[in-house]
């Protein structure tokens, strides 16, 4: 009498849940048959031993056989994502998947998840394990049944991430750890400790600066906020000279001292002030002294006092000088822009200022010549944020890749993670005092070294906080992460 072990994993496409039965039955006189391993199984075959080897375990899939068949049944239960048998008499492990379920279609992570379960029982012997975090999230993907734990859920929106519990998921799945995750925690990590938390600052675009007297400013589309030593954000109104407070973009000049651009489309123009350091504001331009009357402003950033770079929807670009009142206009009819939309401009110490449009890159050595930068085979998406260091390099994203622009020009860029786009998105970049480059993303504050990212638990807020939109580190080396709420947070 020899014994074999039925077990099934399913998924109900239209309720999302993961419905596991256990199941045994005894059976006799089967043939013994060689591993086989279809080509689209393979590469998650050849993860699972890696992710294995990574851990110091060792495991063998030769003698594996994964099969194909659609309606799946086993005791009552239908449509079946997968079943996996391990029969001693075989002495093969065998996986059944049905391909033409909702949960092969709903990305690598997904197919993953699933396969890896039945991997577990069948290649680590592990039977269920229905242990609960400190969350109620289940504590092994070897669960009898929930939803998808890591992988992002089939039908559900962009926002669900993820896929930074894999690292603890596989390290429970190989090593069996019964440490609990920073992400199942509401408490921030112990090298992080929460300062204060304000519910005043509205997103989006949220912009976090500091002038060199100390002042925070925090920008967004709805209003523009102070700071003074970590205390509670006021709103400027209309006491600080300013018109308005509707969609306001603050820049430094080279003196650290606070400019700023409101592009009010109540207004019949923009305006250009300058911060007087108590708190007021004076206005330095008013948009019909400009030949552009009445165009919305989309990119803007300062070069040194008063001079100033703007990009218009018209796509013109413009050099504005504060003390001559004089300014340039390029387009690509008297110039070598390309006929698109800027929407990035930054200006490097270096005299060299960067542009980026939708996913081109150009670069200014000083001459208004504005050279296409080769991005060789990795091109950028939809550029998000362009940031620089002191070292005369470039970082600039997109949802997916970081790109370094170094001080000759040249390109070269890192995609952050091996998975598709619903996974991470970077939100926001910034560079501390000793050009160590953070990245503010869907899934949590990271830190950029030597080419790798720091873990989601290294800078973690707790669960419900890690969507950082914007992120500072002030002089006093305190954190400002715009997270929903704004935190100030110190680092240990
Ligand atoms: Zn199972």
């Amino acid at each position: 009498m020899t014994k074999i072990t039925f077990e099934a994993f399913r998924i109900c496409s239209h309720a999302l849940l993961v419905a596991v039965i256990f199941f045994t039955c005894k059976s006799e006189n089967e043939p013994t048959r060689e591993g086989y391993i279809p080509d689209q199984i393979q590469p998650y075959a050849d993860t699972f031993i890696a992710e294995a080897k990574k851990r110091g375990v060792t495991v063998s899939l030769d003698n594996l056989i994964v099969e194909f068949e659609e309606g799946i049944e086993l005791n009552g239960q239908q449509n079946l994502t997968g079943l996996c048998r391990n029969s001693t008499s075989l002495n093969t492990p065998v996986i059944i998947l049905d391909t033409t379920l909702g949960w092969w279609q709903s990305g690598e992570l997904a197919r993953e998840e699933v396969i890896f379960h039945e991997l577990g029982h069948c290649i680590l012997g592990r039977p269920h394990e229905d242990r609960l975090l400190e969350n109620d999230n289940y504590a092994s993907i070897m669960r009898t049944s929930s939803p998808l734990l890591y992988a992002k859920l089939p039908g559900t929106v962009s926002s669900v991430f993820k896929v930074h519990r894999r690292e603890y998921y596989l390290d429970e799945l190989f090593l069996k750890t019964d440490t609990e995750p920073c992400w199942a925690q509401t408490t921030p990590t112990a090298n992080l400790n929460i300062i204060s938390e304000f519910e005043s600052q509205q997103s989006p675009n949220v912009k976090m600066l500091q002038e060199a007297s100390g002042t925070m400013w925090i920008s967004s589309s709805w209003q523009l906020s102070y700071s003074i030593d970590g205390s509670a954000p006021t709103v400027i109104d209309a006491t600080s000279g300013f018109e308005t407070d509707y969609n306001t973009r603050i820049g430094l000049d080279h003196n650290g001292e606070l400019w700023a651009l409101n592009t009010d489309y109540r207004l019949p123009y923009n305006t250009i002030w300058k911060h007087d350091g108590n708190l007021h504001f004076d206005e330095i331009y008013r948009s019909d002294s400009m030949p552009l009357t009445n165009d919305q402003i989309r990119a803007f950033a300062f070069t040194s006092e008063g001079d100033f770079w703007y990009s218009t929807w018209a796509s013109d670009l413009v050099f504005q000088s504060a003390n001559t009142s004089s300014n340039l206009i390029f387009n690509s009819e008297n110039s070598n822009l390309p006929d698109a939309l800027i929407s990035h401009i930054l200006p490097m110490q270096d005299g060299r200022t960067i542009f980026g449009t939708a996913n081109q890159l150009l670069v200014d050595t000083g001459n208004y010549n504005f050279e296409l930068l080769d991005q060789g085979e990795s091109q950028m998406g939809l550029i998000v944020e362009m940031v620089g260091d002191t070292r005369g390099n470039i970082w600039v994203s997109d949802q997916l890749h970081l790109a370094r622009i170094n001080s000759e020009n040249q390109f070269s860029s890192s995609r952050l993670l091996p998975y598709g786009l619903n996974y991470m998105r970077i939100n926001d970049l910034f560079v501390d005092r000793s050009n160590q480059l953070w990245i503010g993303s869907s899934t949590g504050l990271r830190r950029w070294t030597d080419g790798s990212l720091s873990a989601y638990c290294d800078f973690s807020l707790g669960e419900s906080k890690n969507v950082i939109e914007a992120f500072f580190i002030d002089q006093q080396k305190r954190f400002w992460l715009q997270s929903g709420t704004l935190i100030i947070a110190q680092p240990n």
